[in-house]
């Protein structure tokens, strides 16, 4: 038995091949990212970039249960401790933060982007490059007992810049419970996807509110004014 006979049960051993033979950019190592990059490492996924130019600090502490006690970037610390989950994921490392001038040095060649940031300014760039370079992109926010997901295909879904609205003037608050359930469906998206089982939240908006049980999936639709994926320009 494989470590993956489990799985193998719902997409079978091709659909395993496949996600052996993909690479998954994480584009930040924070909360949704430690998540994500734990399921995929799990999963099989044959590599994965972590990018983040970042470090630990006590205030992540509650979420990204990586880091305690580790010093250095988190995208260091994160790729050893995926190592010891599944020696057989290559796991590469870009200690950057993600800017435009940078993407195809950061973000990279790749199947699918995972969108672990935390602004929306960040998110914009990589949706822009997503586009730009015809990558699915697995979206996922969160903010307190809130939390969104959805798949994005260049020329099929509305991208990122269609439906993100809002400003980055605070810190949202975040909770590890609500952090890994989003991660979860970016997660389950992005093995979906590779396998071709299943469907993903592609062309629909997953939205939680935690805080009064309310889970819901709506149809959303692509701007045609949009300035990086709309028709009307
Ligand atoms: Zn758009």
């Amino acid at each position: 038995m494989s470590r993956y006979s489990r799985q193998e049960k719902l997409f079978g051993m091709e659909g395993q091949k496949k996600l052996s033979a993909a690479t998954v950019t994480v584009a930040g190592c924070g909360g949704l990212g430690t998540y994500l990059s734990l399921l995929l490492t799990s999963a099989g996924v044959g590599k994965i970039r972590l990018v983040d130019g970042g470090k630990p600090s006590e205030t992540d502490l509650n979420r990204q249960f990586f880091y305690t006690g580790a010093k250095g970037f988190k995208a260091d610390i994160l790729s050893e401790k995926l190592r010891e989950v599944n020696p057989d994921v290559e796991i590469e490392t870009i200690c950057r933060f993600i800017e435009e001038d940078n993407a195809p040095e950061t973000i990279g060649k790749c199947d699918v982007i995972a969108d672990c940031l935390d602004t929306v300014r960040s998110r914009l760039v990589i949706n822009k490059y997503a586009v730009l370079n015809n990558i699915p992109l697995a979206h996922g926010g969160i903010d307190g007992f809130y939390g969104q997901a959805t798949f994005m295909i260049p020329g099929r879904t509305p991208c990122l810049r269609c439906i993100l609205r809002g400003t980055d003037e605070r810190v949202p608050d975040s909770i590890a419970p609500i952090v890994s359930l989003i991660a979860s469906v970016q997660a389950s998206d992005i093995v979906k996807f590779m396998t071709g089982s299943g469907e993903t939240t592609a062309g629909k908006l997953f939205t939680v509110f935690a805080g009064t049980n309310d889970y819901s999936t709506v149809a959303i639709s692509p701007d045609p004014k949009c300035p990086v994926c709309g028709r009307i320009q």
